[in-house]
């Protein structure tokens, strides 16, 4: 009596679940893509920064230490001490003000290894702590 409730019941359900519900379906779907659309963008990310910063530097970079900010899409990785950014499709380092080394600054974009010297060595980032002057960019910092 019992088996033959419970095998009725699943017959019951497992026709239900395969009727498509076509009033929910689409936003089902919408509802997925946004879920897994965040996942990708947040992996893609990742994967971008790593690749970008191995091509650059020969070091590998290994996917679980880039830290990645949800909110404002930014990856980090820190290679040898030097803090990598990627942020908008464009690559950075990040450096202390060099005159006093308390505010943080994001370096002009990075795309060969010219650039990335530069911003190593000839870029001189100066806060507002010390360039009271320089334009609005640098508050953010
Ligand atoms: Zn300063």
């Amino acid at each position: 009596m019992a088996t033959h409730l419970i095998n009725s019941v699943q017959r019951h359900t497992s026709m239900r679940m395969a009727a498509p519900d076509t009033s929910n379906s689409w936003r089902t779907q919408a509802i997925d893509a946004f879920i897994h659309g965040k996942h990708d963008n947040l992996a893609a990310l990742r994967v971008d920064l790593a690749a970008r910063v191995a091509a650059l530097t020969g070091q590998p970079i290994a996917p679980e230490a880039i830290a990645v900010t949800r909110a404002s899409k930014i990856a980090r990785v820190v290679v040898d001490g030097v803090r990598f950014q990627l942020q908008n499709g464009e690559l950075s380092i990040l450096r202390t003000c060099v005159e006093c080394g308390l505010t943080t600054h994001a370096s002009p974009p990075i795309s060969s290894r010219a650039d990335l010297g530069y911003a190593l060595a000839g870029w001189q980032p100066r806060g507002n702590c010390c360039t009271p002057d320089e334009d609005e960019d640098w508050a953010l910092w």
